[in-house]
């Protein structure tokens, strides 16, 4: 280990975001109000589940707490001790080929996490989701889920990592750039295929039955010029009862997605709402503005990493005295941690305008805002909301707006 200038931003990068992370958890927590937020959320919660939601997100930022000091400790220990150094002795023993070394040791690296992380996810499932009412997986789907998420890991971020490997040793002095190309190339591909055969592991869509729903909202998206091929409703009750909609695909081959859950609890308006609100996104072009940023931000970063890949302090700040190409890339994602956060408060910024920009579509689309705002507020009632999240945390981690400031300003569009 070499205690050089990387050594002490690394080390200033996992405290400090750490702190940043905890200092947001512990305000969200002081945050909470005992009193009902007053107007339009007045009506949301009873005293009785008022209290219930206070003590839910209680109880998650403490876990969230928790989970986060172990993380650090671990990381902190593994790092500190050498064990970066150990892991690169062990897979450099045993393969010969760098690119296969490379896999080795983000396989092991992943594998170690992913079995650190597994008493925290079966808590968080089958204990906390589950006193709240929330939890509907079985162990055997968990199980499931996780050897089939594992497996999608290990083909899809191991042919990642394999090819921007093999880019930065053998596609000299442009590498970063043919290997900012191949991963855009494959994300388009990755979102194009998603929706038809890698959701369909995880959950099971059959078409919306005919009737009168199916009528409403096929003669909604007419009304809205939004051509769709077919509504699917998402078996998501068997994971949680919380409720969901989503799009997939694209252009002709679009498909619209509405969770069990969501059906069950709804009165046709609230989900013509929603629905109105997912058209919103579509017709706004949300989905390729975020494509236009991460593509942006992905090239930023790969002329950085090329900056910095072959520096040897880096990896040597690590506790890796050989240098090589797929320490380069680990020892790079850890420190540009910090950046990508720092990045992150703005595309949840954009992600924040993008729903007020989706409700007032919605709004306009269906004739008024009320049907959106009551759909809004029955699922935060159903999902135990925190209603009064403090500024850091949304500004650090919402992707969507808080309740209250959307419901605010569906309310002015009324209004007007
Ligand atoms: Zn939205």
């Amino acid at each position: 280990m070499e205690y050089n200038i990387y050594f002490w931003i690394l080390l200033a990068t996992v405290v400090g975001l750490w702190l940043l992370d905890l200092v947001a958890d512990v305000l969200n927590l002081r945050h909470m109000n005992a009193a009902l937020p007053d107007g339009e959320l007045a009506d949301l919660y009873d005293a009785e589940r008022y209290a219930r939601s206070q003590e839910y997100t209680r109880e998650r930022t403490r876990f969230a707490i928790a989970s986060g000091a172990f993380d650090v400790a671990v990381f902190l220990a593994f790092w500190l001790c050498g064990g970066f150094g150990m892991l690169d002795g062990f897979v450099r023993t045993w393969l010969q080929h760098p690119v296969l070394q490379g896999l080795a040791f983000a396989g092991i690296l992943s594998a170690g996490l992913g079995a650190l992380s597994l008493p925290w996810s079966i808590y968080a499932t089958f204990v906390l989701e589950e006193k709240y009412g929330f939890n509907r997986t079985t162990p055997a789907t968990f199980v499931l889920d996780l050897i089939k998420g594992a497996a999608l890991g290990a083909v899809l971020g191991g042919a990642a990592f394999a090819a921007v490997m093999a880019f930065f040793m053998y596609a000299g002095p442009w590498a970063w750039l043919y290997a900012w190309a191949a991963m855009v190339a494959a994300g388009a591909l990755f979102a194009f295929v998603a929706p038809r055969f890698i959701m369909p592991l995880f959950f099971k869509f059959t078409p919306l039955p005919a009737g009168e729903l199916s009528d409403r909202l096929h003669a909604l998206c007419e009304r809205l010029r939004f051509p769709v091929r077919e509504m699917y409703v998402v078996d998501g009750s068997r994971r949680s009862s919380k409720a969901n909609a989503f799009f997939t695909g694209f252009g002709s081959n679009r498909r619209i997605a509405l969770f069990d859950t969501l059906i069950e609890e709804h009165p046709p308006e609230e989900l013509e709402g929603i629905l109105a609100h997912e058209i919103g996104h579509d017709k706004c072009l949300h989905m390729w503005k975020m494509a236009a940023v991460s593509v942006a931000q992905s090239f930023v970063m790969f002329w950085i990493l090329s900056l910095f890949i072959t520096s040897p302090q880096l990896q040597a700040a690590l506790g890796i005295a050989t240098p090589s190409v797929y320490a380069g890339l680990f020892a790079f994602a850890l420190m540009y941690e910090p950046v990508g956060r720092l990045l992150a408060i703005g595309v949840t910024a954009l992600s924040r305008r993008h729903e007020y920009e989706a409700d007032a579509y919605a709004a306009r689309g269906i004739g008024g805002p009320r049907p959106l705002m009551d759909a809004l507020k029955r699922l935060s009632r159903k999902h135990l909301a925190n209603l009064t999240p403090h500024p850091l945390a949304v500004l650090l981690r919402a992707s969507h707006p808080p309740l209250a400031q959307r419901l605010a300003a569906l309310g002015r569009l009324k209004a007007q």
